[in-house]
């Protein structure tokens, strides 16, 4: 199992009213750590809405959540949705950097 990825706690509970504001807790999957080093789950791509595509000029590639593997348009991950992230993709969960 991967190493789990530190976020604060601030950023957690933000992600996490998106989160239950779309009706979408029950489908969390995955985990990772608080700053605090407790765990949390990262969320199904389809409770935050995931798409491959940038909504309205915001796309993965400019949220703080987003972890880059590669090369600017390289495939990556995120710290608070599961699977691989592409730097193109958006959810509701997105945060400017
Ligand atoms: S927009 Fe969503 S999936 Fe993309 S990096 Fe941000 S939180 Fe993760």
């Amino acid at each position: 199992m991967d190493k789990p990825k530190k976020i604060s706690r601030r950023a957690w509970l933000k992600g996490c009213a998106y989160v239950t504001g779309a009706g979408a807790l029950s489908v969390l999957g995955g985990r990772f750590a608080l700053a605090d080093g407790s765990a949390a789950k990262k969320a199904a791509k389809s409770a935050v809405q995931y798409q491959d595509s940038p909504k309205d000029g915001k796309m993965c590639g400019m949220c703080k959540f987003f972890i880059r593997s590669g090369g600017m348009m390289s495939e990556g991950s995120c710290q608070v949705v599961e699977g691989a992230v592409s730097p193109m993709g958006y959810c509701i969960l997105f945060t400017q950097a």
